[in-house]
C-alpha cells in the first residue's frame, strides 16, 4: 500500500456542509491530523488514528502529516471551511517546496470545502455578485503595515472585502483601525455583514452600516464583508434584509 495525503475542508460548520468528496477522503484516511476542534467534527472510524495539534503549528502539522504519508499511510489533514484558504494546504505546499525530496513523490489531494465567506453570503443575499477579495486580519504571517495598504487599496478599487480572523485576543483593537482605513474610501452607509459560527449553534448574523461596524460584537469565529459603493440593502417585510452586489458596474470615471 502507497502512502497518500489528503487536505480535506470540512466546510464551515456542521455534517451538512461537507462535501461527497470530503466525507470519502475521511472514510479512506489510516490517520487524521488537525486542530483539534477542527478533528472533534469528524464522526469515529474504528481503526482510525488521530493527532490533534495546537493551531499555531501549522508548519509542524503538515510536516507530521506528510512524514506519516510517507511511510505508506493513508492520511487525512483537516481544515474548517476550504483547506486552501488561509489554512494547511498552502502549509503543506511550502513543507514539500522545502522539505525532503521523497515528499515530493507523495500522492496529494485537496479537497475543497466551503469556505467561511461563501456561507456567510449566502445567509445575507449576494454580497460577492461582483468582484471581491478576501483579506486576513491576522498580522500573525505578515506585518500590519501590509495588511493597512491592502484594506484602503481594495476599497479604493471597488472591490467587496471578506475580512478573516477580524479579532484574537492579542489583537482587540485592529478590527477599528481596519474600520477607520475603509471609511476614508467608503461612505458610511456601505453595508457591513458579520456572519458567527455560521452553520454551526450560535450562528448569528448582523447587517449594519460602516459609520457603526466597530460597535459590533465580533470575534474569531466571525467572517465580515464590507460591501463597496455598489453593494445595496433590500428591506423585506417580517425577514432580515437582502444584501447584494448588482451584476454590473458603471464606468469609473476620473
Ligand atoms: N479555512 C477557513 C478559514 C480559516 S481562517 C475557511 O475557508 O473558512 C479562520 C477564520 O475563518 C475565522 O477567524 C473566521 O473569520 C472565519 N470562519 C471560519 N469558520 C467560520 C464560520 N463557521 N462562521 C463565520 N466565520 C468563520
Amino acid at each position: 500500500m502507497s502512502g497518500r495525503l489528503a487536505v480535506v475542508g470540512l466546510g464551515p460548520g456542521d455534517a451538512r456542509y461537507l462535501t461527497e468528496e470530503a466525507r470519502l477522503a475521511l472514510d479512506e484516511a489510516d490517520a487524521l491530523y488537525g486542530y483539534g476542534p477542527y478533528l472533534d467534527r469528524v464522526p469515529e472510524h474504528p481503526g482510525q488514528s488521530r493527532h490533534a495539534s495546537d493551531n499555531r503549528e501549522e508548519l509542524g502539522r503538515a510536516a507530521a502529516a506528510l512524514d506519516h504519508a510517507a511511510s505508506g499511510v493513508r492520511v487525512a489533514l483537516v481544515s474548517g471551511g476550504d483547506p486552501g484558504v488561509f489554512a494547511m494546504a498552502a502549509a503543506v505546499c511550502e513543507a514539500i517546496d522545502t522539505g525532503p525530496a521523497a515528499w515530493r513523490g507523495l500522492d496529494l489531494a485537496v479537497v475543497p470545502g466551503v469556505t467561511a465567506m461563501l456561507a456567510v453570503a449566502a445567509r445575507a443575499g449576494a454580497p460577492l455578485g461582483h468582484d471581491f477579495c478576501a483579506i486576513s486580519l491576522s498580522d500573525n504571517l505578515k506585518p500590519w503595515a501590509i495588511i493597512e495598504r491592502r484594506l484602503a487599496a481594495a476599497a479604493e478599487a471597488g472591490f467587496v472585502i471578506a475580512l478573516y480572523n477580524p479579532v484574537s485576543k492579542a489583537r482587540p483593537t485592529q478590527l477599528g483601525v481596519a474600520f477607520a482605513i475603509l471609511l476614508r474610501h467608503l461612505p458610511p452607509s456601505t453595508p457591513v455583514i458579520f456572519g458567527r459560527a455560521v452553520g454551526r449553534d450560535g450562528e448569528r448574523i448582523a447587517v449594519v452600516n460602516l459609520a457603526r461596524a466597530a460597535h459590533e460584537p465580533a470575534d474569531m469565529a466571525t467572517l465580515i464583508i464590507v460591501g463597496s459603493a455598489m453593494t445595496r440593502v433590500v428591506a423585506r417585510p417580517n425577514r432580515p434584509p437582502l444584501v447584494y452586489t448588482p451584476r454590473a458596474a458603471a464606468e469609473v470615471r476620473g
